[in-house]
């Protein structure tokens, strides 16, 4: 039986030898063949350089070299279309999700009935605390309106089946959300739990402004919920529009028409125009995956394998 190991890499040129080492003490207590992929994902430094060595050094690590920066997601489907074995996990190359674990994932694995084992962080520490913060609002949010129940501190970390990597390669949509797609394809799914780990060595590549807007596509990927919300302002307002156009003309009727109310029309006008143009945005953002989905490109090109 052989295992994939699938490492995307974006600037690891540090990590990735300390990664191998790592798994080299894993590799001797798995009963598995393992054959590793690391895709190099446009990385600035000396990365593809330090994946070349590796791969003289050790024939069963391979890599692919993107020809430009496409993105975690797009490494990960390189990653799984590429991936040979028998059992496939994800991890990253940065030692934060703990390669130990693999030997009591492979464990668990074993029972007909499981078809996944992922792993879930239970704590944040060493996160900035508003980037917790808003994380646990994705996850609440997303559970709430989305399709897919996706499990807080969830990694992309997992060690999975051929059946459901191959369920994973038929999603072939081009706007990727791998969390939801993991989630998506069903299959029984168990979760280990473990302490976050901070990288070892390099930098996060995600900023804040990143992540909120990875969060976005998280939600918009996998449920209309916001178009229906935007239906829904937009009735609400109608109804609160008629209610008060009503009990102006009472009131005036009633009391005579004083010419007042300047700075509240104002910010009536202002209010709708805001809510409109937000409810623009919403179609707008959903017509920018269509548009993208439309054009059927490529999810990823490749400079170099081996
Ligand atoms: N990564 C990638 N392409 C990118 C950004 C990140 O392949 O555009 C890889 C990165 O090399 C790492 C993994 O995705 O192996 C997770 O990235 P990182 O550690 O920066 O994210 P964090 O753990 O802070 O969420
Ligand atoms: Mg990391």
């Amino acid at each position: 039986m052989k295992l994939s190991v699938i490492v995307p890499c974006y600037n690891e040129q540090e990590t990735i030898p300390l990664f191998l080492a790592e798994m080299a003490k894993v590799e001797a207590q798995l009963p598995l063949e393992v054959e590793y992929l690391f895709i190099n994902d446009g990385s600035k430094d000396q990365t593809l350089n330090v994946l070349r060595e590796a791969h003289q050094q050790n024939e069963r690590v391979h890599y692919l070299s993107f020809s430009r920066n496409f993105g975690k997601e797009s490494a990960l489907y390189a990653g799984l279309q590429k991936a040979t074995g028998d059992y496939v996990t994800v991890m990253d190359a940065d030692l934060q999700d703990p390669p130990a674990m693999l030997v009591e994932m492979y464990q668990k694995i074993q029972d007909p009935e499981v078809d996944c084992v992922g792993t879930r962080r239970v704590t944040r520490k060493g996160e900035p605390p508003i980037r917790s913060a808003f994380a646990k609002l994705f996850y609440k949010i997303v559970n709430k309106i989305g399709q897919v129940e996706m499990v807080d501190g969830a990694r992309d970390f997992r060690l999975m089946t051929r059946q459901m990597v191959d369920s994973i390669l038929e999603l072939t949509e081009y706007n990727r959300f791998t969390k939801g797609l993991f989630v998506w394809v069903g299959f029984n799914t168990i979760y280990l739990e473990y302490e976050n780990v901070e990288r070892v060595a390099g930098e996060t590549s995600w900023s804040f402004l990143g992540l909120l807007s990875y969060s976005v596509d998280g939600i918009v990927n996998f449920s209309d919920a916001p178009l229906k919300i935007a239906t829904w302002i937009g009735s609400l307002s109608c109804v609160v529009a008629m209610i008060s156009l009503l009990f102006i003309v009472i009131r005036t009727l009633l009391c005579g028409d004083p010419v007042a109310g300047w700075p509240s029309m104002i910010s009536i006008m202002l209010l709708l125009g805001g809510i409109q143009l937000l409810c623009l945005g919403i179609i707008g953002k959903y017509i920018g995956k269509i548009f993208l989905e439309t054009k059927k490109r490529p999810i990823y090109v490749i400079r170099e394998e081996a």
